[in-house]
């Protein structure tokens, strides 16, 4: 394999043009079953060392968020506890401490997984994700990055940064799988509730992360009915019955942690 070390980003973008198949390696705990896979002429970007990816920054209202920054920074950051605790009760349900040390927020997102629990809450906090290539930088709406089952529109891109309105209101974060830890959801639910209404979303309940946007206007609307709960979530919602759980469980988990957030939220 060809294994290139980038020390800054205009090094790392310039290598990624010349080798647009190339395999970023950050810290590598998705990557590494994904080079069980590839081929031995394949060439892998390490990209840890640039600084440009790096810190956690608050300003006028928003949280920049480095694509570099480990779970173990996220929840070590007095600025994510204060501002935005639901990333911080994400945060602490993610795999172990050791996976906490290597596992960045930017490899959660390009992995593109349906079951990427920080990918979801970043959903329902309405995060823009920053994302450069040697043409320059571009933003988009997290949202809109995910095309599918494990795909993404990067083109030949990094992404560098996520950047999230501070959180106000009330908000919810819950996780279901099969262990206290090391657990990858079976379901996730996040959910804040401010003067602009509810934002929801959720893990494991499609091919990507999940926006239930029918299930926000209902509630916006006051209608908390449960028979209309279980009609929107699953218009919304389109889980796998994949090996882990049936589709049907995953619907029934998630109607209980809506009902759950609705009657018990965390203060705002
Ligand atoms: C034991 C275990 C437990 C886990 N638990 C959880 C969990 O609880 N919740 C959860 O959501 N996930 C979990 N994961 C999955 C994984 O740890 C996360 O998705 C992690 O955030 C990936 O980050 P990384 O830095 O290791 O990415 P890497 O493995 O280095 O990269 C992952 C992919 O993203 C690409 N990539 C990485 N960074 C960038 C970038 N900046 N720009 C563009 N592309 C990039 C890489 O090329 C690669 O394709 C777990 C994994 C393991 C092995």
């Amino acid at each position: 394999m060809n294994y290139l070390r980038a020390t800054n980003l205009d090094e790392a973008t310039a290598i990624l043009a010349r080798h647009p198949e190339a395999l970023l390696l950050c810290g590598s705990t998705d990557a590494a079953l994904q080079l069980r896979h590839a081929a031995a002429t394949a060439t892998l970007i390490d990209i840890h060392a640039l600084e440009e990816l790096k810190g956690v920054s608050v300003d006028d209202g928003y949280m920049r968020i480095g694509a570099l920054v480990t779970l173990n920074e996220l929840l070590r950051s007095d600025a994510v506890r204060a501002s935005l605790p639901l990333l911080a009760a994400c945060a602490e349900t993610f795999g172990s401490h050791q996976i906490r040390n290597l596992a960045t927020v930017g490899g959660n997102i390009a992995n593109a997984s349906p079951a990427a629990d920080l990918t979801a809450a970043l959903v329902a906090l309405e995060a823009t994700v920053t994302l450069a290539s040697q043409g320059g930088e571009r933003s988009v709406p997290l949202e809109a990055l995910f095309c599918g089952y494990k795909c993404t529109k990067l083109d030949h891109e990094l992404i560098t940064a996520v950047t999230v309105p501070l959180q106000t209101g009330d908000w919810y974060y819950r996780k279901a799988g099969m262990r206290e830890r090391l657990n990858i959801a079976k379901v996730s639910i996040a959910l804040t509730h401010g003067s602009d209404g509810f934002r929801i979303s959720g893990a494991s309940l499609g091919s990507n992360p999940v926006r239930f946007r029918t299930l926000e206007t209902l509630l916006d609307g006051g209608v908390y009915d449960d028979a209309a709960i279980k009609a929107a979530l699953e218009s919304d919602a389109d889980p796998s019955g994949g090996y882990r759980s049936t589709k049907g469980y995953r619907l029934r988990v998630a109607f209980n942690m809506i009902k759950e957030a609705l009657s018990r939220p965390e203060g705002g």
